[in-house]
């Protein structure tokens, strides 16, 4: 996940103010916890259940940081490896920049996958279902084309049926710079099975997406915007009821990340009855657009994809550092 706790140790002032305005958003966090539960519900009554289908793919799950495969995926990979489907998971980041930090950041990164090796197992998967792309933390927009060419080669290697990436719209650098380069990586491997996207920092702005910290408090935004949120795309649904204790105990396992400060509303869409997912593409209308006072020269993504987001300067969704406009402003 690596977000509100995220920081880069270089620049200690941005760190502080990255740390003021995540520490602002939790009491409108809370409060907004009614609200985005009840329009989660009515979006998941318009969802389609996947749950069968779903346990049958086999799959490479794509991990921005260690802890989005149990956040994002961990009902879909318990019932997958419950069916003796094979399932692979790939962390793109090191996990270095995670805060507060309990130890310096090479002990953090061999912390990490030990906790992460832990999750897993928790969820069902081998040793070797497991592995690491050892991006630095906070970069990967900076190693798109890296990362696709890695994650290209491992569907050649195993040859999923379905690939697992995070949503295009998830405001969080690493997670929508990871996106790209999975779509990327499918392209170059001429793969032609199912892609599903999976969201983690997107449930702490869903569904007021569009426009956020760009527009005020009006009814429209408040009422209109979501229920155009919930007509236009179906959620894909796998069934999670019997399965949410376990995947509270996979996440425990990421001891470092989950003592404090995950978002409520993103610890919320871990306890609903379907883990939800989206066919590739259907929010791409929500997308938010790089940052404005990101320099130009460096982190272009291919030619064939859209603009994605720089890297930021704390690891903290990037609103909440000015990075992109309004995730303190905004609902
Ligand atoms: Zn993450």
């Amino acid at each position: 996940m690596n977000g509100a706790s995220g920081s880069e140790p270089a620049r200690p002032a941005g760190m502080a103010a990255a740390r003021r305005a995540v520490g602002s958003l939790a009491p409108r966090e809370r409060a907004l916890l009614p609200a985005r539960a009840a329009y989660r519900r009515a979006w998941m009554r318009r969802g389609q259940d996947i749950t069968r289908a779903m346990s049958r793919s086999s799959c490479l799950v794509v991990a921005p940081h260690p802890d989005d495969e149990t956040l994002g995926c961990g009902v879909a990979i318990m019932r997958k490896r419950e069916a003796g489907t094979q399932v692979t998971v790939v962390i793109v980041s090191d996990g270095a920049a995670a805060e507060p930090a309990p130890v310096p950041p090479p002990e953090l990164v061999r912390l990490r996958k030990e906790e992460t090796r832990r999750a897993v197992s928790r969820l069902g998967l081998r040793p070797a279902d497991l592995r690491f792309l050892d991006v630095p933390d906070t970069e990967v927009a900076q190693h798109v084309d890296q990362v696709a060419d890695q994650l290209a080669a491992l569907i050649t290697e195993l040859q999923p049926e379905q690939l697992l990436i995070p949503t295009s719209c998830e405001g969080h650098p690493d997670h929508d710079a990871t996106n790209a380069a999975a779509r990327q990586a499918a392209l170059r491997a001429g793969f032609t099975g199912e892609v599903l996207e999976y969201g983690v920092w997107m449930w702490t702005h869903w569904p007021w997406t569009r426009g956020y910290g760009t527009e005020g408090y009006s009814a429209r935004r408040l009422l209109r915007d979501p229920l155009d949120r919930i007509r236009e795309v179906r959620p894909l649904l796998v069934g999670a009821k019997g399965y949410r204790s376990r995947q509270a105990y996979a996440l425990a396992a990421h001891g470092s990340q989950v003592g404090g400060a995950l978002p409520p509303s993103l610890i919320a869409a871990t306890k609903t009855s379907y883990e939800l997912y989206l066919e590739a593409g259907a929010l791409a209308h929500l997308n938010f657009g790089p940052p404005a006072d990101s320099p130009s020269s460096e982190a272009q993504p291919p030619a064939d994809l859209p603009a994605q987001p720089q890297p930021p300067s704390t690891d903290v969704p990037a609103g909440e550092q000015g990075g992109r406009p309004g995730w303190v402003n905004g609902p």
